[in-house]
């Protein structure tokens, strides 16, 4: 079975949901306001490009739900990004706060885009139409966007100012922000390191000694890099890595600092000497502990799930492995850490710095640290006692712990 001819990212995210619905006896009536966004937007955004001519770029902002705080969720420039992709990562993102215990709802936004190919002025002129042209559905107690794929703290910044140009100064309108304007100490940091703390707790409850653990990243952007990063320096061994061009290996280990130096020249990994190259393909098939898919949505799936050959899958990217691969991966009796358990890390420092930026009160990096810490090993305590108890996936239990959470928040509320 190949990728396309499986659930759309958003079939499957409800898929999920419908099934912690039924679980949890939700009624057809909060089902119905739960299920489909709030509001999805889409906007036109005209930019002059460098060489004269005029571009028009499509942008989304989709928000799912705020039953229990406000919208929350980043903003991706991809050549692939569409409403039916940003919708679906809305949706994880009410989930994930959920799940998480922390006070936001669901949104995203994207831009189709390769900001890749595009220069510096050309970006800037992007994100500041886009940042206007949804300027009226943001706000610190709104709808607050943050970096995701293809995006980053320079990107926030311009956020920031085009929003503040409208309704003054606003730091709170963004998270993930260059500490100089307000960003947290950590938050880079954040996603890639919760993913480390998740499979360390993990690693325990396995029996699987840290320093014998062997670990596969495919995609080394913020998440993959960090995440390796802090594994490695909890003495696991990076085998392989790799980005949209290709990959390393080296079954002795990667020497992460001279493979930082490498990506810092050519842009990317591939060609590292430290290692002979493979392919993204291959490394997803490599025996290992942990195989970590950090790039896109749907890396695993019915075509190559039966090639996997990791003790554990640990998904710091947004649902990069697809019903139909989870299934296979369940039958081969190889667990399946879920996204919004493993890679929430980065929007529990947004909140963070969110709660930082409206207090006007900043915190340092020990006190990011350990709550981080506390947040996310309790919220992986609560889907593994659950998973445990009920003898259920982890994916399942951590659906049931956040559609119970918010279901009971809209209740609670009522509605006509
Ligand atoms: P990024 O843009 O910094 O890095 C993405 C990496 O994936 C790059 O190395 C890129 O080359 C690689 N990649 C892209 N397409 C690929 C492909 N087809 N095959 C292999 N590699 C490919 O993005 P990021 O912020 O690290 O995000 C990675 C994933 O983590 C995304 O799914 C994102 O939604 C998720 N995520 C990010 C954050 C965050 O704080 N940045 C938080 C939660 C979840």
């Amino acid at each position: 079975m190949t990728r396309s001819a499986e659930m759309t990212p958003f079939q499957a995210v409800t898929y999920h949901f419908e099934q912690a619905c039924d679980r949890l006896g939700v009624r057809d009536e909060v089902r119905a306001l739960i299920i489909t966004p709030d509001r999805e937007v889409r906007v036109e955004i005209p930019v002059r490009m460098d060489d004269g001519s005029l571009k028009v770029f499509i942008g989304y902002r989709i928000q799912h739900n705020a039953s229990r705080g406000p919208y929350k969720g980043g903003i991706r420039y991809h050549p692939e990004a569409d409403d039916e992709e940003v919708r679906a990562l809305a949706s994880l993102m009410t989930w994930k706060t959920a799940l998480v215990g922390i006070p936001f709802g669901g949104a995203k936004g994207g831009v189709c885009c390769d900001p890749r190919t595009m220069s510096s002025r050309e970006l800037q002129d992007l994100t500041r139409r886009f940042t206007h042209s949804i300027g009226n559905i943001i706000g610190v107690n709104q709808d607050i966007p943050a970096p995701d794929v293809g995006t980053n703290a320079q990107t926030m910044a311009w956020m920031m100012s085009a929003y503040s140009e409208d309704h003054g100064y606003s730091p709170g309108v963004v998270t993930g922000k260059p500490l100089e304007l307000g960003g947290s100490p950590g938050r880079e940091q954040a996603t890639g390191r919760g993913v480390s703390l998740v499979i360390k707790e993990a690693a325990r409850d396995f029996g699987f000694p840290m320093e014998k653990t062997v670990t596969a990243i495919q995609g080394f952007g913020n998440v993959g890099s960090w995440a390796a990063w802090y594994l490695d320096q909890g003495g696991c061994k990076i085998i392989a890595v790799s980005d949209v061009n290709g990959g390393v290996h080296n079954g002795g280990g990667l020497d992460l600092e001279q493979l930082q130096t490498h990506l810092g020249s050519a842009g990317t990994v591939q060609g590292f000497e430290g290692g002979e190259a493979i392919t993204n393909e291959e490394l997803l098939a490599l025996e290992c502990d942990f195989l970590v898919p950090a790039a896109l949505g749907g890396a695993i799936h019915g075509g190559n799930a039966a090639d996997v050959k990791s003790r554990m899958v640990v998904e710091a990217a947004n649902h990069p492995v697809t019903p139909e691969g989870e299934t296979i991966l369940n039958d081969r009796g190889i667990p399946c850490l879920p996204d919004l358990l493993v890679n929430a890390g980065g929007v529990t420092v947004s909140y963070f710095e969110w709660a930082q930026n409206i207090q006007r009160f900043p915190w340092d990096l020990g006190r990011v640290n350990e709550a981080l810490e506390q947040i996310l090993i309790r919220a992986y305590r609560e889907v593994s006692i659950k998973a445990q108890q009920e003898q259920i996936h982890y994916r399942d239990a951590a659906f049931d712990i956040a559609v119970g959470r918010v279901a009971q928040a809209l209740e609670l509320q009522g509605f006509p």
